[in-house]
C-alpha cells in the first residue's frame, strides 16, 4: 500500500523562492496585450525583414517565445495570404496542431475551421476559407499526393524541427526540393533552442533567426538514490510542493496515458483523504488521446488559492505552453519506439528520455517567474546514464509507411534521397523487402495498384493492405469496424479503479472466439445496435468519447469500400484479412509463451487479452508494447494455412509446419468450409 505520508525528499534551499505573477494580472490584460508582451514581438519586424529578404529561414527561439502562434499572424498581416494563398503550419503533434489552431483563431477572433483551421489524421476541421492551416507533419506529406509542388501554399512554418519525427524529416528533403522550382514559396524552420546550426546547413546554410529568449532562472533538485516507483515518487512530490511551497502551478512529465490516468487517480484519491486540511488542487491530464474539450482545460487560469497540477507527456515539452508553470516533476523517461532493423519489429518502449529533453522539461518551469525542477532521479544518472540528445526517429522506426509514400510520389531512388540523416540501410531495404510481400512493390521495386491505393489510404500498410484485402474477401464493413477500432484501441474500455470487477465483468460479456479484433467488432456492433447510445456505453464500461471517434474514422476509411455482400462465416473472412495485412506479426505457441515465426522472438499475450487463457497455437498481433516483457497487445487466433494463402512469398511451408495441426481437424475443416 502507498504512504499517505508526505515525506520531504529533496534537499530546498529557502533562498530560492518563486516569485510568481499573480493570475489576476495576466489575466487582466487583453489578448492583444498579451500578444505583444511574447518576446517575439520586439522582432516582428525584423523578422518579417528577413522572411522578405530570404526564401528559406531557420528561427530558433525559446518553447513559449511565440513562434507557432504569432509567426503566421505577423505573414497574414503582411499579406502573404493574399489571392488565398496559405499558411501552413506543420506540428508532430496532432494535439498541439488543435490546440495551437484554436488558440491563433481566438486572437484574430474568428471561428476556427474558418480563416484558421487544422488538419489532423481522420480529422479535417478546415474550409474552403481557410488561410492559415495547422496540420501534422504528417498531413503535409500526404498533401504531395495531391498537390506535388505545394502550389497553394506561400508559406510552409515546419514548426518543432527538432523534435525530428520521421515525417519531419522528410518533409524537410521534399520542401528542399520544390523549393528549388518555386522561388516564391517561404520555407520556415523553426525550433527550440536545439540543432538549428545543422537545420542551417541543411538548407544550404539558410540564415539562422534568433529570438533572444526571457528565461528565469531554474533551480534544479535531484533525488539522493533512484526512485523504485517513479509513479508513486510523482505522487509524493506534487503533495510536498502543494503543502510546502509557495504558489504557482505544477507540471508532471510522465510517459503515456495509462500512467498520466494512474497518476491523476492517485493524486486526486490521496487529496480527497486529506480532505480541507490541505488547499485545493487540481489535477488535470493531457495526451495525445485525450478529448479535445478535456485538452482545453489545462489553458484554464488556476482560480486564487488553488494551484493546478497539469500531467503531461512530452507533449508539454516544447509543442505547448502552458502559463504559471513553476514547478517541474522530471521522472526522466519517455515512450519511444524502437525498431529491429533485423527482425523489422518495432515497439514502444518507456526508456530514459535524453539531456537535451531534461533540459527542456526543467525550462518549463521558468517562463513566467524563477521555478523549481525536481529530477526524479540522481544527478550521477543525469550525468552517466541518460543520453545528450534522442535519437531522430528515421534512425529507429519501419519505414514502410515513408518509402510507400515516396514510391508513390514517383521517387524511386530512396538511396539517394536528400536526407537530412539517412536511415539505416537495413531498415530501407526491409521495408522494401515488406512492401513487395504485401504486394505494393513489384519484383523491380516499382508500385503496383494495389500500392498505389495502399498508399491513398491514410493509414499504415499493413492496415492499408488488411483493408483492401476485406474486399476481397467481402468483409469490408467488418474490417473497416475493425480498423477504425484499433485506432482508439488503448481507450474504449473504462476500468475505474472503485469498479473493477464491474468494469471486467462488463468486458468479459464482449468475449467471443477467434480473438481481441473480433471483441471490438462486436462491442461496435452492439453499439450500432443501441443507436450509438450513451447509457449503452455507461451501462457497458465502454468510452462514448472513443466510440465516438471510431465511428468518425470509420466514416472517413468507408470512402475506401465496395459495397457490402451479404455474407456468412464473416468472423472468418475478417480472421483472413487481418492475416492478409498483419501476416508479419504471426507468432506461434512454444513453451512458456509464444515465438515469433520468422525470428523465434519470445513475446507473450497481453494480460487484458480475450485469448491469455486461450493460448491457440497461431496468433496474430496487432502491436508489440514492451513493459516488464515483451507483450503482443491485440491478438486474434488464425490457421498456419492462411498464411500460405495470403503470403505464399514470404512464408514457405516447411516453415509453418506444424504437427499439432493434425490435432485439430475439426477446426481446419470447418475454415475450408467456411471460406467454401
Ligand atoms: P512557441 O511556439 O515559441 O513555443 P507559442 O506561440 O506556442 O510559443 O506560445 C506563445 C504564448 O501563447 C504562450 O506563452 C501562451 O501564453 C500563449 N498560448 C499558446 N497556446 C495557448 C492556448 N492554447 N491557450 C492559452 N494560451 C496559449
Ligand atoms: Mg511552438
Amino acid at each position: 500500500t502507498r504512504s499517505e505520508k508526505v515525506s520531504p525528499r529533496f534537499l530546498l534551499n529557502p533562498d530560492q523562492e518563486a516569485h510568481a505573477l499573480s493570475q489576476a494580472e495576466l489575466k487582466k490584460q487583453s489578448m492583444q496585450e498579451v500578444r505583444r508582451s511574447l518576446p517575439i514581438f520586439p522582432y516582428r519586424e525584423d523578422l518579417l525583414a528577413a522572411i522578405n529578404e530570404h526564401q528559406v529561414l531557420v528561427i530558433e527561439g525559446e518553447t513559449g517565445s511565440g513562434k507557432t502562434t504569432q509567426i503566421p499572424q505577423y505573414l497574414m498581416e503582411e499579406g502573404y495570404t493574399n489571392g488565398g494563398m496559405k499558411i501552413g503550419c506543420t506540428q508532430p503533434r496532432r494535439v498541439a496542431a488543435m490546440s495551437v489552431a484554436a488558440r491563433v483563431a481566438e486572437e484574430i477572433g474568428v471561428k476556427l475551421g474558418n480563416e484558421v483551421g487544422y488538419s489532423i489524421r481522420f480529422e479535417d476541421c478546415t474550409s474552403e476559407r481557410t488561410v492559415l492551416k495547422y496540420m501534422t507533419d504528417g498531413m503535409l506529406l500526404r498533401e504531395f499526393l495531391t498537390e506535388p509542388d505545394l502550389a497553394s501554399y506561400s508559406v510552409i512554418l515546419i514548426d518543432e524541427a527538432h523534435e525530428r519525427t520521421l515525417h519531419t524529416d522528410i518533409l524537410f528533403g521534399l520542401i528542399k526540393d520544390i523549393a528549388r522550382f518555386r522561388p516564391d514559396l517561404k520555407v520556415l524552420v523553426a525550433s527550440a533552442t536545439l540543432d538549428t546550426e545543422r537545420f542551417s546547413s541543411f538548407f544550404d546554410d539558410a540564415p539562422v533567426f534568433r529570438i533572444p529568449g526571457r528565461r528565469f532562472p531554474v533551480d534544479i533538485f535531484y533525488t539522493k538514490a533512484p526512485e523504485a516507483d517513479y509513479l508513486d515518487a510523482c505522487v509524493v512530490s506534487v503533495l510536498q510542493i502543494h503543502v510546502t511551497q509557495p504558489p504557482g502551478d505544477i507540471l508532471v512529465f510522465l510517459t503515456g496515458q495509462e500512467e498520466i490516468e494512474a497518476c491523476c487517480e492517485l493524486l486526486q484519491e490521496r487529496c480527497r483523504r486529506l480532505g480541507s486540511k490541505i488547499a485545493e488542487l487540481l489535477v488535470l491530464p493531457i495526451y495525445a488521446n485525450l478529448p479535445s474539450d478535456m485538452q482545453a482545460k489545462i489553458f484554464t487560469p488556476t482560480p486564487p488559492g488553488a494551484r493546478k497540477v497539469v500531467v503531461a507527456t512530452n507533449i508539454a515539452e516544447t509543442s505547448l505552453t502552458i502559463d504559471g508553470i513553476i514547478y517541474v516533476i522530471d521522472p526522466g523517461f519517455c515512450k519511444q519506439k524502437s525498431y529491429n532493423a533485423r527482425t523489422g519489429m518495432e515497439s514502444l518502449i518507456v526508456t530514459p528520455c535524453s539531456r537535451a529533453s531534461a533540459n527542456q522539461r526543467a525550462g518549463r518551469a521558468g517562463r513566467v517567474a524563477a521555478g523549481k525542477c525536481f529530477r526524479l532521479y540522481t544527478a550521477w544518472a543525469f550525468k552517466h546514464e541518460m543520453e545528450e540528445t534522442t535519437v531522430p526517429e528515421i534512425q529507429r522506426t519501419n519505414l514502410g509507411n515513408v518509402v510507400l509514400l515516396l514510391k508513390s510520389l514517383g521517387i524511386n531512388d530512396l538511396i539517394h534521397f536528400d536526407f537530412m540523416d539517412p536511415p539505416p540501410h537495413e531498415t530501407l531495404v526491409l521495408a522494401l523487402e515488406q512492401l513487395y510481400a504485401l504486394g505494393a512493390l513489384n519484383h523491380l521495386g516499382e508500385l503496383t495498384k494495389l500500392g498505389r491505393r495502399m498508399a491513398e489510404l491514410p493509414v499504415d500498410p499493413m492496415l492499408s493492405k488488411m483493408i483492401l484485402a476485406s474486399e476481397q474477401y467481402k468483409c469490408s464493413e467488418e474490417v473497416l469496424t475493425i480498423a477504425a477500432m484499433l485506432s482508439v484501441n488503448n481507450s474504449i474500455f473504462y476500468r475505474p479503479k472503485d469498479k473493477v470487477v464491474h468494469a471486467d465483468n462488463a468486458r468479459m460479456n464482449f468475449v467471443v472466439p477467434g480473438g481481441d479484433h473480433l471483441v471490438l467488432l462486436n462491442v461496435y456492433t452492439q453499439w450500432v445496435e443501441s443507436g450509438f447510445s450513451t447509457q449503452w456505453c455507461y451501462e457497458n464500461f465502454i468510452q462514448f468519447r472513443s466510440m465516438r471517434r471510431a465511428r468518425d474514422v470509420r466514416d472517413q476509411l468507408e470512402g475506401h469500400k465496395t459495397p457490402p455482400t451479404p455474407n456468412t462465416h464473416i468472423h472468418t473472412k475478417s480472421l483472413l484479412s487481418l492475416t492478409a495485412g498483419y501476416f508479419y506479426h504471426t507468432a506461434r505457441l512454444s513453451k512458456g509463451g509464444y515465438k515469433t515465426v520468422k525470428h523465434q522472438q519470445t513475446v507473450y499475450t497481453h494480460p487484458n487479452s480475450s485469448l491469455f487463457e486461450e493460448q491457440p497455437r497461431w496468433l496474430i498481433y496487432h502491436e508489440l508494447v514492451f513493459t516488464t516483457k515483451e507483450f503482443m497487445r491485440q491478438v486474434i487466433e488464425i490457421e498456419s494455412a492462411w498464411l500460405l494463402e495470403v503470403a505464399p512469398h514470404y512464408y514457405k511451408s516447411k516453415e509453418l509446419e506444424d504437427s499439432s495441426n493434425k490435432k485439430m481437424p475439426r477446426k481446419q475443416g470447418k475454415a475450408k468450409e467456411e471460406l467454401g
